[in-house]
């Protein structure tokens, strides 16, 4: 249930027939309520027209008034605009809430994908951080934060480098990478998500919902709206919806960067423009309606505010924090070695869900111990390993792997992954390169071999996967012109293949972020 002073006083002002309806619903089950979680976040970007310093203060203060805490992401030059205009007020308004990032300069091109799209991975990673770094650093300082609570791109200019970046910009609540914006490029059953080592809320599709602000026959279907997803989250045992806005959206008659950054367009700072701005009786309605639907959502049984700061507490990986048991091993390793032909996924046993990552990450672990002559020691943690950065080589001409082969090829991959904490994009048997994932299903059926036996199977042959898929990329979308283009800052059908190639293969690390227990 949400704190809120609205509540209180509706709930006073009710009448006693509705007050004892009411109890008697209550009483009807004694099972709680299955908690659905609303997180309400606004991209603060406007750094051209005051009136959205205004709109910015307003919105933080009526939500603190409820008692409600919103994710406010901020561009970096919004956060100095404000600290150049003596915006005091605003910035102490703000700090009530969680902060977030919202890139450097939002629309100046190039935007990230721009310079992004002909990256690869590695080089990619390191100019997100050398784009982005001053700008998240500006955003701690004036907004007197040691951590962002997460980060969002721009529009539609999305691409994976980035979330690499994130740690290194320093956008890591309770140390964890947290993602949150809304858009197509990867997603997970329309709920919160790992991927590429962060925790996300993105491509939320049916439980991604608004309300129109400048239009007072939207807020009746608004409520049945946000009703209806959260008697579905319910029925489904609970679950997050996701809102956004734009401060700019209470006072612009157009988005502020579409009047100067459009399709490619890119004046210098000298000719940077200021929105139209709408008339204060539109404003005013606008603030009206929307306290009325934060009101309407304060409401609904069992919905309960987050905010970004709140996910890495709500959505534990508790593969990483408790780690994997000896059970959980040996039926990940019978899955894998059973299912292999078929394909990789991401698989949940009981509270933990394990990335094709995490099963490459804890098998490798679990048989370099074998092969030293250990057990390996149980809880066994995973530590969040990124996917491969280039795709896997064809299909070598090797099928089987003798004892030793195997033994020497697996060490190696093991001081990979310490060293440079990702999948590596092919696994070496003396000069052949075999694809990560044929690797892995090896790994499984050495481990579900030896897991109980006294020393080694010297004698013994391992066949490798043959061209294993990981399933997982299916999530990942496929590069079209809108996917990219479809933003109106950038040109008219600008592609970026390349990114949804490194995309895919991050698929690696997708899995579901599961409420902690
Ligand atoms: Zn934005």
């Amino acid at each position: 249930m949400i704190f809120s002073v609205f509540r209180i006083c509706r709930a006073l002002a009710v009448s006693l027939c509705c007050w004892v309806f009411a109890e008697r619903l209550a009483g009807a089950t004694n099972e709680p309520q299955p908690e659905v979680r609303v997180i309400l976040w606004f991209d603060t970007e406007d750094y051209l027209l005051p009136a959205d310093d205004d709109a910015t203060k307003r919105l933080c203060e009526m939500l603190t008034d409820r008692g409600i805490r919103a994710t406010f992401k901020l561009v970096g030059e919004k956060a100095r605009a404000l600290e150049q205009r003596g915006r005091r007020d605003v910035l102490a308004a703000l700090r009530k809430h969680a902060i977030g990032y919202h890139s450097d300069f939002h629309s100046v091109h190039p935007t990230p994908t721009e310079y992004l799209a002909d990256c690869d991975w590695l080089e990619g990673v390191g100019e997100f951080a050398r784009h982005e770094r001053q700008g998240a650093a500006d955003v701690r300082r004036i907004l007197g934060v040691t951590t962002l609570a997460c980060y969002g791109q721009p529009g539609s200019s999305w691409a994976p480098q980035a979330i690499a970046a994130l740690r290194q910009i320093g956008v890591a609540p309770h140390d964890v990478p947290c993602y949150v914006d809304e858009g197509a490029q990867v997603g997970l059953n329309e709920q919160p998500f790992w991927y590429a080592g962060a925790l996300h809320v993105y491509h939320m599709g049916a439980n991604l919902t608004r309300m129109e602000l400048h239009d007072e026959a939207a807020i009746a279907p608004a409520k049945t709206a946000v009703s209806e997803i959260a008697d579905r989250l319910r029925r489904q045992g609970g679950g997050l919806i996701s809102i956004f806005y734009h401060p700019g959206e209470w006072v612009h008659r157009e988005f502020w960067d579409a009047v100067n950054f459009r399709r490619g367009a890119n004046p210098p700072r000298e000719q940077w423009r200021a929105p139209p701005q709408r008339p204060p009786e539109e404003t005013e309605a606008a603030f009206r309606r929307f306290g009325q639907y934060v009101d309407y959502i304060c409401g609904i049984p069992g919905a309960r505010w987050v905010s970004a700061s709140d996910l890495p507490l709500l959505y534990p990986d508790l593969t990483q924090t408790e780690g994997a048991t000896a059970e959980d091993l040996k039926e990940l390793a019978r899955r894998i070695a059973e299912d292999g032909s078929t394909g990789l996924d991401a698989l949940r046993l009981g509270p933990r869900a394990y990335s094709v990552a995490d099963q490459f990450e804890l098998l490798t672990l679990a048989v370099d111990e074998l092969i030293a002559g250990r057990k390996p020691g149980f809880p066994l943690k995973t530590s969040g390993l990124l996917g491969p950065v280039a795709s896997p080589p064809p299909a070598a001409g090797l099928s089987q792997l003798s004892w030793l082969a195997f033994r020497d090829a697996a060490r190696d991959v093991s001081g990979f992954i310490r060293t440079q904490r990702r999948i590596p994009a092919r696994v070496f048997v003396g000069p052949e390169a075999v694809a990560p994932a044929d690797f892995l299903v090896a790994l499984a059926r050495v481990y579900s071999a030896c897991r109980t036996r006294v020393g080694l199977p010297v004698s013994e042959e391992f066949p490798l996967g043959r061209n294993t898929p990981v399933l997982a990329a299916r999530h990942v979308a496929a590069e079209t012109p809108d996917l990219f283009g479809g933003w109106i800052i950038h040109k008219e059908g600008l592609r970026a293949p390349k990114l949804m190639e490194l995309a895919r293969l991050q698929a690696w690390t997708l899995k579901p972020a599961l409420p902690a227990p």
